[in-house]
Order: C-alpha cells, then sequence, then structure tokens
C-alpha cells in the first residue's frame, strides 16, 4: 500500500504554496474559507494531523441548541472511541475474543496505536466532515478528493498515513484519480488543479460513482454520521444523502440502503426520538416518507423490520463482519442489547470480532447520538485523539447544518416530525431531484426500487465520453 507523508516539494509549492491554495484555472477557483479544512503541511514537510489543527479553530458564531450539540459531539466522539477501542483486535476472530475479552480501552495490538487513536473509519468520517464544512453543501466530488487526501498524503489520519484502507474503497480512489486524470486531459486542466474544481456545471458532469454493484462492504457504513448530523433538520435530504454519500465508494443496493436506513436513525436520534422508537420494527413504515420514493431492499428492510433483536447475539448469527448487512445488523444488535450502557455496548460490538473498530465505530455513531455526549464514559473520552478538533468539528456540523436548512433547506421537502402523509409538491420533487440528477447524472430515480447502477447501459454511455478508465 502506497501512502505519502510527504508531497514532492514541486506538488506542494504548486498547490499548497505557504499553506495557501492557488489555482490557476478559471474553473478550479476553489478555496476553503476557513484554513483549518485544507491539507496543511509543516516546514519539515510533515503533514498536519487533526489535533495539530486545533489552534487554527475558532467557534462559529452561534452556538446550537445544547441537547443538539450534545447528540452530534456524542456521535462523532461515539465513533472515535468505537474505533479506538475496537482498533487493537481488528481481524481477530470471535474464538480469539471469547479467549481474550476486550474489557476496556487500551493501545497496541493491530496498529501498534497509541491508546484512543482511531483509523480508517473516523478519518474518513472527517474527511467527509471537512467536505460538507468547507462547500457548505453536499459535493460527493469533494467528498472523493478529500478521501484521496487521506489514502495518499494522510489528511485527517491519526498518525499521519494511511495505515488502514479496505479494498472496495482503494479501489474506488484510485478509480476517481483515474477519472480525475481523463477528466484533466479532457479539459485541459492541470490535474493538481481539479482538487479544487468550481465550476459547477463542469462539476455537475463529473462521474462521481466510483463503484458498481456487487461491492457491499462496511466501508460506505463506517464514516456515514456526518451527513446525517449536517442535514438532520431535513430528514428526507439527510436520508437520501446518507445513501448516496456511501454509494460514491460502494455501490450496491445493500450499502445504499444501509446507509439510508442508518442515517435516518440518526436523524431521528437527533430529533430527540425515545430508544423504543429507534428499535420500533415499524420505524421504517412509520417514516416511509423520508426515504422518497425508494424502498428499502430485501436485506435492509428485514434488519430494519428487526432481525438484529437477537438475545444470543454471537449463537443466534451476528457478526462483526465486513459485510455491509452483517456490520448493521450487529452495530444494531448492540444498540439493542446495550442495557443503556454505552460502554457496554462498544464492547459487545468489539467481542463479536473479525471487523471490531468498524463495528464498534458503526454503533458509536448513532449510539453516541442517542444517550450524548455527557453520557460517554469519561475514562474513555479523555484519551480520544484530537478531542477537541472534533469537538470543534461538531459546533461547526451543527452551525453549518442550520445555515444550510435555512437556505437550501427550504427549496427541499423538510419536515421536522413523522408525517406519514407528507407528499412534496411538484416544485419541491423538481428541485430536489434535479439536485440529484445533476449530480449523478442518471435517470429520475422515482421509477425504480433501487438506486441505478453506476454501470447501466446509459451511463456506461455517459462514462465513456467522460472517462477513459472504463
Ligand atoms: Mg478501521
Amino acid at each position: 500500500m502506497k501512502q505519502g507523508q510527504y508531497l514532492s516539494q514541486q506538488v506542494k509549492q504548486y498547490l499548497w504554496p505557504q499553506n495557501n491554495v492557488q489555482t490557476d484555472h478559471p474553473s478550479c477557483q476553489f478555496k476553503a474559507d476557513k484554513q483549518w479544512l485544507d491539507l496543511q503541511y509543516h516546514t519539515d514537510d510533515k503533514i498536519k494531523k487533526p489535533d495539530e489543527l486545533e489552534h487554527q479553530m475558532e467557534s462559529p458564531p452561534e452556538l446550537a441548541d445544547k441537547k443538539q450539540l450534545d447528540r452530534i459531539k456524542g456521535s462523532l466522539i461515539g465513533m472515535a472511541l468505537g474505533d479506538a477501542v475496537g482498533a487493537h483486535v481488528e481481524f481477530r476472530p470471535y474464538e480469539y475474543l471469547c479467549q481474550n475479552p476486550v474489557k476496556d480501552l487500551v493501545g497496541g495490538g493491530t496498529w501498534g496505536l497509541e491508546k484512543g487513536q482511531f483509523t480508517d473509519d473516523t478519518s474518513m468520517a472527517l474527511c467527509l466532515a471537512m467536505s460538507l464544512l468547507a462547500r457548505h453543501d453536499f459535493v460527493p466530488y469533494d467528498q472523493l478528493v478529500r478521501y484521496k487526501w487521506w489514502y495518499q498524503y494522510g489528511y485527517m489520519s491519526s498518525t499521519g498515513k494511511c495505515f488502514d484502507i479496505g479494498a472496495a474503497t482503494r479501489e474506488s480512489l484510485e478509480k476517481f484519480s483515474r477519472r480525475q486524470e481523463s477528466f484533466a486531459k479532457n479539459h485541459n486542466i492541470s490535474v493538481k488543479t481539479l482538487d479544487f474544481l468550481s465550476d459547477t456545471e463542469l462539476l455537475e458532469t463529473f462521474p462521481v460513482n466510483c463503484s458498481s454493484q456487487g461491492v457491499a462492504g462496511n466501508g460506505a457504513l463506517m464514516r456515514l454520521a456526518p451527513v446525517p448530523l449536517f442535514f438532520h433538520e431535513n430528514p428526507e435530504t439527510a436520508v437520501e444523502f446518507s445513501g448516496i454519500s456511501g454509494r460514491i465508494t460502494h455501490g450496491d443496493t445493500k450499502a445504499y440502503d444501509a446507509c439510508r436506513y442508518y442515517g435516518a436513525l440518526i436523524c431521528a436520534a437527533l430529533k430527540d426520538y425515545e430508544k423504543s422508537d429507534l428499535l420500533d420494527k415499524d420505524f421504517y413504515t412509520k417514516h416511509k416518507h423520508w426515504f422518497g420514493n425508494i424502498p428499502l431492499c430485501d436485506e435492509i428492510k428485514k434488519i430494519a423490520e428487526g432481525s438484529y433483536q437477537k438475545g444470543g447475539g454471537y449463537q443466534d448469527g451476528i457478526r462483526g463482519k465486513g459485510y455491509i448487512v452483517n456490520a448493521l445488523e450487529a452495530a444494531l444488535w448492540a444498540f439493542w442489547s446495550d442495557e443503556n450502557s454505552f460502554e457496554k455496548g462498544v464492547l459487545a460490538a468489539v467481542n463479536l470480532g473479525d471487523d471490531t473498530d468498524t463495528t464498534a465505530a458503526i454503533y458509536g455513531q448513532l449510539a453516541g447520538a442517542y444517550y450524548g455526549y455527557k453520557k460517554l464514559p469519561k475514562e474513555w473520552v479523555k484519551h480520544v485523539y484530537a478531542k477537541q478538533f472534533i469537538l470543534n468539528v461538531s459546533e461547526w456540523i451543527a452551525y453549518e447544518g442550520k445555515k444550510w436548512n435555512e437556505t437550501e433547506g427550504s427549496t427541499s421537502s423538510h419536515q421536522s416530525q413523522p408525517e406519514p402523509t407528507y407528499v412534496t409538491t411538484p416544485n419541491e420533487q423538481k428541485s430536489f431531484f434535479q439536485r440529484m440528477f445533476a449530480f449523478f447524472n442518471y435517470a429520475s430515480p422515482t421509477k425504480h426500487s433501487a438506486p441505478p447502477s453506476p454501470c447501466s447501459p446509459q451511463q456506461k454511455k455517459k462514462h465513456r465520453s467522460q472517462s477513459t478508465d472504463e
């Protein structure tokens, strides 16, 4: 695996002279309005890690409602905690964990991390959060750019390097890089400059779905939280963007639907739902209007109807595997059976074995949102790597999410509480689905039960005309 802690001096000077982004192409003028969102380096060429960006951060002009903010912080720190607790036994099978159960947050193990350091799950989630904050919107292209920065340069990593990446994510990010090269060539733009693509029309023509049907790893779900946390005031948008955020690297319908369903649950937690409502076997039926016109596929619907509510846990078939259906079921099982203890839920998720950090990170996103930051185990929280950075990011997510809802959200289909009979007006539908169409270049999603494959004949034709890598 190749990762760069260092960029070549030539590339770095071109892209970030004195830590200031400069671009020379009229279509690539994007610059974040906050320095801490940028990819930055020390004078000795080492990348600036999240905890080294804290001093650049100010609080947003307004702080969100305390309870909301507590839930947002709880979700992000909860994810980082699950990730960190599971990291040292990642890949260990269930049998090993039966003999050597994890009982606490410790360092070392699989990756040799320090106590509290996180892995790819939280790094990618922070990349996603940085993108939402930098673009003040949901821009899949920019999300992929930041994931690429993580993969290649160690952006948002707890160690300054990408030391672990899932096969599907790597394949998608390499495909994205190849598409960027083709796109740059076709539009006569320097490939380095293309990371700062700002021209809206050009942005809309970039094929961002870098995966295909059959790719259903848990990598789509492990980084999800920033999307529902940012868009929670508008659940329909949050659910749809949750699905899309996963699909750009994991193209299977099951990945798309797992992200939509879990995004809906995180939204509901932000809306102060009771735990019994979140675990309600009829949650999906009661909130179908959040899911637009696209029903959940059978595998995810089964989970939504309570397949995870099994007292025997592993003995009843609950698995902490990399398959997204297993991962979603396992995380929900941990939440269902945690007896209102975050600590107990994380340990249960980790002790299922296999993809321990990711199962627990997924659990932590929802459980942290539900229990809130103040109820997370303090002995663990104080060890979370870059804790202050993540807390500051939480404040900005709350602030920017609210601002987005006041402007863009008003043209979408916002409803604050469940209204089963809710139907968007033709104008709202037009606005919302036009956005989707523009980003993903495929036919209206209103007439199919599953998201169209990026490999549909229509898309293949489109991709061929835009990219030479397929
Ligand atoms: Mg991981």
